[in-house]
């Protein structure tokens, strides 16, 4: 039970709007996007500008207090799940872009701005910031730069540890650090590399300066229709093989064509096995060439139908389905689970095989959509949480599913993050000495374990008070 004189003394900081203490509205925070479990944080503290995040944390470490940091929660591997941290610091107002640099193309932003509107910034300069997570109208920058998160155009472009030139963090101690910079290449060891994807356990984020690319002369972008999902890998390695690196590469299977159908009537096939959606981009001059090679692998692997988007509106239309598909499958449960692997492309066919083998052995119904040029496969579980023994079949043919990945040679994330969700698959990719070594490593951050404790690293055997489904975190 936190102090009374510490949270008056946290209301002094950030103001009393900036500290969140009653039980309903503490509710909003008990999960992230993953909510199969679940915990309210004892206390919320929203500081509004990065010397407040400093003054906050230099707080909480007088008291020894473990914190979570929070950006807008979209996170799918519970990696917001206050576990032995009473207290959860949300960056989300921290909304300043603070300057832009057109010539030299970078733009430096404050934690809590939102992806989309990064783009958004620097449009009218023809630029913009190309990690594009499909959360991109709500997710921030501080949890991109987290979760090394990925998008739809990533495949061409990279993902966010591609583009993050400089950062500042609020270590847990409370002091602030500045990594990297606003040019490329710096002497040293790639500290902003390091902190990028370590999910906040080490320290806050509070602002990054961001490489930005600029807007493609043109795209071309096609959608293929085949009858089976085996189909449409086989389109995939092609495509690759051929030469032609699309800036995405994305499937989506029949169960999420049909909900996203229902949900946006844009005209997708609803009888067909799956979709490709394939997007070009680059000087105009020689991208209908590189079109007619991706129609050409796709007729060869099969596909029944190649549509090419005429204009921008078409082109909306295709990535809203895209895009929201997750929202769409609201239609078909009231819960679902987006587990995140990778796999080598070629490997594309056996890892859906392997998930539809689940699905029948755990009477699951699991939809796909993913971004398959990087073989990042993201199986969303249907599933009922009022129903526990669907719940337990749901938690089982996950594990089975990112056991599938290893055997195949890939890997249990591709860009959600490990969170709590994956602690326990850990040791199937690490032996201990890697894995103690990685300890280490975040010690010399957090020496005393109070960022984000409990997270990714299999450590302790921790219980979390969870509504139903009940569920331990860490065994
Ligand atoms: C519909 C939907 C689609 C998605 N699509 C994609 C996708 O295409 N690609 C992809 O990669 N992800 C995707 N995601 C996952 C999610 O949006 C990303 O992981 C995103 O980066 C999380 O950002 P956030 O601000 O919501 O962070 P949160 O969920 O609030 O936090 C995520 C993690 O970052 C830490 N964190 C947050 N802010 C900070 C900070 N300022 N400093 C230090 N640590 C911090 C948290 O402790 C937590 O561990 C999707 C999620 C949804 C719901």
């Amino acid at each position: 039970m936190l102090a009374p004189s510490l949270v008056a003394r946290l209301r002094t900081l950030v103001g009393g709007d900036g500290v969140i203490d009653r039980e309903e509205a503490l509710l909003v925070y008990e999960c992230d996007g993953y909510t199969l479990e679940r915990a309210v944080p004892e206390l919320v503290v929203l500081p509004r500008t990065p010397a407040e995040v400093a003054a906050v944390v230099r707080l909480l470490a007088e008291g020894g207090i473990a914190f979570v940091p929070r950006g807008a929660g979209t996170g799918l591997s519970g990696g917001t799940l206050p576990v032995a941290a009473p207290v959860m610091v949300c960056t989300s107002r921290l909304q300043r872009i603070e300057s832009i640099d057109v010539v030299n193309r970078r733009i430096t932003v404050q934690a809590g701005v939102v992806n989309q509107w990064v783009t958004n910034a620097v449009r009218a300069a023809h630029l913009c910031y190309a990690p594009d997570p499909s959360s991109q109208p709500a997710c921030t920058i501080g949890g991109n730069v987290a979760e090394n998160s990925g998008g739809p155009h990533t495949l061409k472009y990279g993902v966010t540890t591609n583009h993050v030139l400089g950062l500042e963090l609020v270590l847990p101690s409370g002091e602030v650090v500045t990594l990297g910079g606003a040019v490329e290449d710096r002497p040293g060891y790639d500290l902003v590399g390091l902190v990028v994807g370590s999910e906040g356990t080490f320290g806050i984020v509070t602002r990054a300066t961001l490489a930005l690319v600029r807007t493609p002369q043109a795209t071309r972008t096609l959608l293929a229709v085949f009858a089976s999902v085996d189909a449409a890998s086989e389109a995939v390695s092609g495509i690759i093989a051929a030469g032609v690196v699309p800036a995405a590469l994305e499937m989506m299977d029949r169960l999420i064509i049909q909900a996203v159908e229902a949900a946006f009537r844009v005209g997708l096939p609803t009888d067909a096995g799956a979709v490709l959606l394939v997007e070009l981009d680059g000087l105009a001059v020689g991208l209908d060439r590189q079109a007619e090679r991706v129609r050409a692998v796709c007729t060869g692997a099969g596909a029944r139908e190649i549509r090419m988007a005429r204009d921008e509106t078409e082109r909306a239309a295709l990535w809203k389905c895209r895009k929201r598909a997750f929202g769409a499958i609201g239609r078909l449960a009231p819960n679902y689970c987006t587990q995140d692997g990778v796999v080598p492309r070629t490997r594309l066919p056996d890892i859906v095989r392997r998930i539809a083998a689940a699905a029948e052995r755990h009477q699951l119904r699991i939809a796909n959509v993913f971004h398959a040029g990087d073989g990042n496969i993201h199986p969303i579980i249907l599933y009922d949480e009022r129903d526990a023994d669907q719940v337990a079949r749901v938690l089982a043919a996950g594990r089975e599913i990112l056991e599938a990945c290893i055997a195949l040679g890939g890997s249990i994330t591709g860009e959600h993050g490990i969170g709590v969700e994956k602690m326990a698959q850990m040791p199937l990719l690490f032996g201990p000495d890697d894995l103690a070594a990685m300890v280490r490593l975040r010690a010399v951050f957090d020496p005393e374990g109070r960022a984000n404790p409990h997270k990714i690293f299999p450590d302790a055997k921790v219980c979390v008070e969870t509504r139903a489904p009940r569920r331990q975190v860490a065994l």
